[in-house]
């Protein structure tokens, strides 16, 4: 299975998504605003086909902070095994997509992950995007699909997170363009920024410090590292999504080039974050220890290893690196 970009291509999914009878878009695994208002943005376009459209995240529970998204109670846990499109976002592999397969239904990819494998049928993967909401809107486009205010406000949601409020790399003329055209169509620039970043609960705060604690820096200061402890989350009170953004404290210090966080799953794995600024392409460090993602921003889950060894290998790894 291979990625094509070409307008064909997108009109192809547009035909196949036009002649679907139930449709379900699924997002990955600890999904966050990128993966929820994209499916959600989705959502709201497709209901205007007049056909069925669920919206499935398989984790429990989803982050609360983001659900202020129009539709967002509508979200489901479970596929149901009738839908006969299945349409993947912001995913770059089978596997972080939490469902198994259903025999005769096709599956759609729509992403912009550099590490994105093409396991769909169709695969819609723009890496040069900023977030998959762009790969969405270009189908939208291509597709001559209606797009209802609220579709704009969840594609709105997943752009601004996905760039960090327009500050990554990632970050182009094409990008305003979108966002401008979102804007036109609904979304509402002011009161998304105040939803994403002046809506945190308590518990959230109450971690940072705990979270903040344990930095430690490495190679001369051009590294530092985080933990989340499954005691700091209880102590605090607050869920797995609320450490989100935290990695980015690590990154933000003068000297460092790569920051990480170790988290421990309640599964017993170690979920990394890892961020960069400039040198290092993080995306293919989590390749290497069965993860992916972007080039400035990756991660991965291991078990089954001792956290000293982990750091121990990822900074050996960083070493060549920097
Ligand atoms: P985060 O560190 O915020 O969880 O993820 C950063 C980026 O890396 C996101 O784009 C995310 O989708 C990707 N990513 C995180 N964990 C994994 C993983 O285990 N596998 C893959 N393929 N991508 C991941
Ligand atoms: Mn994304």
């Amino acid at each position: 299975m291979k990625n094509e970009t070409g307008d064909a291509h997108y009109q192809k999914a547009a035909v196949a998504i036009e002649a679907a009878r139930h449709i379900t878009v699924v997002g990955h695994l600890n999904p966050d605003a990128d993966a929820i208002g994209t499916a959600l943005g989705l959502w709201w376009i497709l209901k205007g086909l007049k056909k069925r459209v669920d919206v499935v995240f398989v984790s429990t529970p989803l982050p609360q902070v983001l659900s202020f998204l129009p539709g967002f109670g509508k979200i489901k846990h479970q596929i149901d095994p009738k839908s006969d499109l299945i349409i993947g976002v912001d995913c770059g592999s089978f596997d972080r997509l939490g469902i198994g397969r259903i025999e005769g239904s096709m599956l759609i990819n729509i992403d912009h992950h550099r590490s994105n494998t093409f396991y769909g049928d169709i695969n819609l993967v723009e890496p040069h995007f900023a977030s998959a909401s762009q790969t969405a809107f270009r189908l939208v486009g291509i597709a001559g699909w209606d797009v209802p205010k609220n579709g704009a406000v969840n594609f709105y949601t997943a752009l601004v997170s996905d760039t960090g409020f327009f500050g990554y790399e990632s970050v182009g003329p094409g990008v305003f363009d979108f966002a401008k055209t979102l804007l036109e169509l609904g979304a509402d620039a002011e009161w998304t920024a105040r939803m994403l970043r002046e809506n945190q609960p308590l518990s959230k705060l109450r971690l940072l410090p705990k979270v903040l604690e344990t930095l430690t820096l490495y190679l001369g200061g051009r590294v530092a590292g985080l933990k989340v402890t499954l005691d700091m989350l209880k102590s605090s009170g607050a869920s797995i999504g609320e450490t989100e953004d935290m990695v980015n404290y690590a990154r933000s210090l003068a000297t460092v080039e790569v920051g990480f966080l170790i988290r421990e799953e309640p599964d017993g794995g170690l979920k990394v974050s890892l961020r960069s600024k400039e040198l290092v392409d993080v995306a293919q460090i989590a390749v290497k220890f069965g993860g992916g993602g972007h080039i400035r921003a990756a991660g991965f889950t291991v078990y089954g290893m001792e956290q000293d060894l982990l750091v121990d290998k990822l900074l050996k790894i960083l070493q060549k690196e920097l």
